[in-house]
């Protein structure tokens, strides 16, 4: 019986993973919660895995492939998971190479060369070559995330391929495992070979295909397209009697062929100049005829963007600036045009040449030249973000990748997009064009909804007419992503049926038992088996009363859908996105990973109450609620807001622990608190209580907690605070300023005439860091400004302060946190309907006001609220754009502030102006960094069982960036637990930035 019949099979065999355990250094994932995680790739299809095991080494590969061979288990091996075509999903045993397997081997770069593990990410490779001045120059979208392993296999092919060629051009050698057992190096193999080719299986292998060649000879000269992209089938017409390299048909094999444990590929050096030239042109058909004028120039690219693409992407705040920049009117098409080289007066030379090209062609204004690298990246990002940009489409219908990447000769290139488009339009759908114009290959996915078996039956037809018109014009049906699920069964109309029997022959010599990742490239399903989609005929969403409001999206379970699998998470910088991620390179503990798991359980393919349950908590244990997914995952997948609505569901099932209370409930107790603080501090100065501590409440005994202030804020004027007791109240810091005595912030408060602020004090700045709201309140009156701080109207006891509910929120005590808020709007709403801005410092809880609340009580009160509610920074760039915020500030020369942007600040793109305000003291100067979050993240790095974890992530940037800052380096930072987690792990104090700004005005 082959391997790949379903009747082979039992699911997460328990001998199977018994063995793998048993003899496997790595990690062994059997649950259906990870086989769920492992089920998708970047594709329509979805098919779980028997089981998934993580190999250390090529040694646990080398077992893992044993062990299958033995119980009879296909393998599929697998990278990054991004692949369109469904290449890595299979009812087999996974093997992610992504985790362990990711060094650099070997680097000779005086013969530009280097070895690698399969595992290792494209970006981090060029990051380690950089200091060479060498780059690998296969540039895919996915070089964040994707895998060189991944990339071999999928023969990947970048916006550059014109000048450097796809994969196959840049492999050297692989080391493989094959179906066997057989290790072997497979590199050049000369025309007369002997024994030195070993071993004997690689002889005879390397025999056989050099034999199937010269049989096929004729047939491959006929049937094989004649384009740099043609990535489908195996890579047969590569073989030559006269000598060829072994490798080149293991690229694009799709894992089928055998298992690659070290890759080697040739490197190039770095163009040291680029220019850009953006051609734009009124007319698609214009700009697709142009083309082939314009690579005649020689350029290292030429990529397009449509009309639809420049629209979407303008809706993206992160890239309108951008776009408003180098897109000049309304074209409805661009080109944009990379000269690249070692001499930058022939860049420039050739830059001229194609703007008389354009001249020529009717357009003399029609460039727009970047000769900036900062303005050219930016421009190449928005560019790259193709796809993703796309994606961000909501509702049921969405760009499916199917014909995404046909590739025709260039003359035919306007005539075959024109076709196309009619094809669509006679369907009733429409796609977005885009991308490697200079080889034909343009990407385009028709908006269908594969839920709906109508639609899938248009995709069919698309698909066989698309193809017949590539077949016609003798173009490639699969130019880049590969075949996968979704193209292999077309390759008998596209090469012809000798051909596919040959590919079959190709895979049986290697792999006769099918060992390797069935039913890809050779013997494949139908495209259209919606029993193999992601969305199968039976696909329901189980019924379920949410308790945030999920219109935007359609229901909490569609919000779930929206993620695609692109794996843009899984990148490593620059941005926050996924700090968990980066700190275990775990599947589980990735935006993705996450998504998914609730994807299935909220579609009830993970059982009854998977919702509910253990796995579901540990799956969203790890993730730290920065909401880099908001603003970084290109389709929008907002984990925070999911986790919010988990937590609820979970608590509500398993109640909360005292932990919980104790976190949560703190706004509340705070107050009867304080007065007691110099008795609770003890807490952090007698090892005895931490370690009590750590017992009772799982509060780690390793780090210290919020010093309670003995003199918490009060209020504005006319309610004057209380000075500092000596020690007391500074933490240490060194602040200049006291706290406004009676009369003098109040003077100043009442200032006749002067325009009224909210000050919005959190718990945490009232009740352990008042000096910071003091600072706020002082520095607002100088800059002349009348600060109020408002009495809430309702609750008990009744003058207790106002809080956002951010802690009831990270418990999932939704109710009590929408009581919190219905007090907020309550109270503020006279400051509201004044249009009074309402300030507040900390971002976690400021931004609370614009974030959350909306989807807790969504209606016009809250909108209005979320439009005035503004973190201090923000306040001051409006007013100082305004004209206002008068502030004199004394000059810090010679010093310099470093500042940590909180990963909430990011999110809502505000940590700009937090630099912004500080650049305001002359003569400072202000450095920001790219980081991910601090790791402390609200309690999660007080939680005993998090420790390690928060440090790790805080190690990955923001700590070591801080250490090591020179002692007199103003240290800043907005987040509470920011600041906490810098002085608890790195050792030195950090300020808010209105602390700063207060000791340069008094
Ligand atoms: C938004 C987006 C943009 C994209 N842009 C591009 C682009 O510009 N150019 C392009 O070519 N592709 C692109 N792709 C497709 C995809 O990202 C690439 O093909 C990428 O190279 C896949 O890498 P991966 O690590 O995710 O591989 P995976 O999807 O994990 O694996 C790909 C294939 O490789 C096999 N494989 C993995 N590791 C091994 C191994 N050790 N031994 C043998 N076989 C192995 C797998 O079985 C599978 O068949 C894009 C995809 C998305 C979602
Ligand atoms: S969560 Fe977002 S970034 Fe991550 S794979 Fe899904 S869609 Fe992509
Ligand atoms: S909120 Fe942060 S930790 Fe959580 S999934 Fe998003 S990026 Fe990852």
């Amino acid at each position: 019986m082959p391997l790949d019949s379903p009747a082979r099979h039992d699911p997460g065999s328990p001998r199977l993973e018994a063995r793998l355990r048993r003899e496997l250094k790595g990690e062994v994932l059997f649950d259906a919660f990870s086989r769920g995680r492992y089920s998708t790739d970047a594709s329509i299809y979805q098919i779980e895995p028997l089981g998934v095991a993580v190999p250390k080494d090529r040694e646990d590969v080398a077992a893992a492939l044993a062990i299958a061979r033995e119980e009879g288990v296909p393998v599929l091996p697998r990278g990054g998971g991004t692949s369109q075509c469904g290449q890595t999903v299979a009812r087999a045993l996974v093997l992610d190479c992504s985790k362990f397997m990711d060094r650099v081997v070997a680097l000779d770069a005086g013969a530009r060369r280097v070895k690698v593990q399969p595992g290792v990410v494209l970006e981090r490779l060029n990051q380690s070559l950089r200091r060479h001045k060498l780059f690998y120059p296969v540039d895919v979208s996915t070089g964040d995330r994707a895998t060189i392993g991944g990339m071999t296999a999928n023969n990947s092919c970048g916006a550059r391929s014109i000048r450097y060629g796809n994969m196959v051009h840049n492999v050297r050698a692989i080391d493989a495992i094959l179906a066997d057992g057989t290790a072997a190096r497979f590199a050049e193999v000369p025309g007369n070979f002997g024994e030195e080719v070993e071993p004997e299986r690689y002889r005879g292998l390397v025999r056989d295909m050099r034999a199937l060649h010269r049989r096929e000879a004729d047939e491959i000269d006929r049937r094989f397209p004649k384009l740099l992209r043609r990535v489908g089938g195996y890579n047969i017409d590569m073989i030559s009697d006269s000598g060829h390299n072994m490798a080149h048909l293991l690229v694009g094999s799709e894992g089928t062929l055998g298992f690659f444990t070290e890759i080697e590929l040739d490197l190039q050096p770095i163009p040291p100049h680029r220019v850009l030239g953006i051609c734009h042109f009124p007319s698609f058909y214009g700009a697709m005829d142009a083309t082939q004028h314009i690579v005649k120039l020689g350029p290292s690219a030429c990529e397009l963007v449509d009309r639809t693409m420049i629209e979407l992407a303008r809706d993206i705040a992160m890239f309108r600036p951008i776009v408003d920049r180098f897109v000049r009117g309304e074209p409805e098409a661009i080109l944009l045009t990379e000269f690249a080289g070692e001499d930058a007066d022939d860049n420039l030379r050739r830059l001229k040449q194609l703007v008389e090209l354009m001249g020529d062609l009717g357009l003399p204004d029609g460039v727009v030249e970047a000769t900036d690298p900062t303005f050219q990246s930016a421009v190449w990002n928005v560019r790259k973000e193709g796809l993703n940009i796309m994606m961000s489409m909501k509702g049921d219908g969405k760009p499916i990748s199917f014909i995404e990447d046909c590739a025709v000769r260039l003359e035919d290139l306007a005539e075959y997009t024109d076709r196309l488009t009619e094809v669509f339009r006679k369907h009733g759908t429409y796609g977005t064009w885009y991308a490697h114009a200079s080889v034909g290959c343009l990407h385009v996915r028709p908006v269908l909804n594969v839920k709906q078996e109508l639609d899938v039956r248009k995709m069919r037809a698309i698909a066989e007419e698309a193809f017949a018109m590539v077949r016609e014009y003798k173009g490639s049906h699969s130019g880049e992503h590969g075949d996968g699920l979704v193209r292999s069964e077309h390759h008998e109309a596209m090469f012809g049926p000798r051909l596919v029997r040959a590919f079959e022959e190709v895979k049986d010599r290697f792999d006769p038992a099918g060992l390797f990742n069935p039913g890809k490239i050779v013997r494949p399903s139908k495209m259209d088996d919606r029993s193999l989609f992601r969305f199968k005929p039976n696909y329901r969403q189980l019924p379920l009363d949410s308790v945030l409001d999920w219109s935007e999206w359609g229901g909490f379970a569609s919000a779930a859908e929206m993620c695609n699998n692109n794996g843009a998470c899984r990148k490593s910088d620059p941005g926050v996105m996924c700090p968990s991620y980066r700190a275990t390179g775990d599947e589980q503990h990735l935006t993705r990973g996450r998504a998914n798991t609730l994807r299935l359980a909220l579609s009830g393919q993970l059982g009854p109450e998977a919702l509910t349950s253990e796995e579901m908590r540990e799956t969203m244990a790890l993730c730290v609620s920065c909401k880099g997914c908001k603003r970084e995952c290109p389709t929008g997948v907002d984990m925070v807001k999911m986790k919010v609505e988990f937590l609820y569901h979970y608590k509500k099932r398993h109640g909360l622990s005292v932990r919980d209370r104790l976190i949560a409930y703190l706004p509340r107790y705070a107050p009867y608190a304080a007065p007691f603080a110099p008795l609770l501090n003890l807490r952090n100065r007698v090892p005895v209580l931490a370690a009590l501590g750590e017992k009772a409440f799982g509060l780690s005994r390793r780090r210290s907690l919020p010093n309670w202030s003995s003199q918490p804020y009060r209020g504005a004027s006319p309610h004057p605070n209380p000075p500092p007791r000596a020690g007391e109240g500074d933490h240490g810091r060194g602040v200049k300023n006291p706290p406004p005595q009676a009369g003098e912030g109040g003077e100043r408060s009442e200032r006749v005439g002067a325009a009224e602020v909210v000050l919005l004090v959190d718990t945490f700045n009232r009740y352990f860091e008042p000096e910071n709201a003091w600072a706020a309140e002082r520095v607002l009156a100088r800059a002349g400004y009348r600060v109020t701080t408002p009495e809430p109207a309702v609750g008990r006891p009744q003058g207790r302060p106002l809080c956002c509910g951010r802690t009831f929120l990270a418990a999932g005590l939704i109710d009590e946190a929408k009581a919190e808020a219905r007090r907020m709007l309550l109270t503020l709403a006279p400051a509201v309907a004044a249009g009074t801005p309402i300030i507040g410092l900390e971002p976690a809880c400021l931004l609370t006001l614009r974030d959350e609340f909306p989807a807790m009580l969504p209606g016009d009160e809250t909108k209005a609220l979320a439009a005035r509610a503004q973190l201090f920074e923000e306040f001051v760039a409006s007013e100082r754009a305004a004209g206002h915020f008068d502030l004199k500030l004394a000059a810090m020369p010679g010093r310099t502030a470093l500042l940590h942007g909180h990963c909430h600040q990011k999110a809502f793109n505000t940590a700009g102006a937090a630099a912004d305000a500080l650049r305001l003291i002359p003569e400072l100067t202000v450095e920001t960094f790219d980081s991910t979050c601090c790791g402390m993240a609200g309690s999660f790095g007080l939680e005993a069982e998090h420790h390690d974890m928060s440090l790790k992530i805080g190690e990955l940037g923001v700590l070591p960036k801080m250490r090591d800052a020179a002692p007199d380096t103003l240290l800043a930072a907005c987040g509470t637990s920011c600041r906490h987690q810098i002085a608890d792990a790195a050792g030195r104090q950090a300020l808010h930035i209105v602390r700063i700004l207060d000791d340069a005005s008094a």
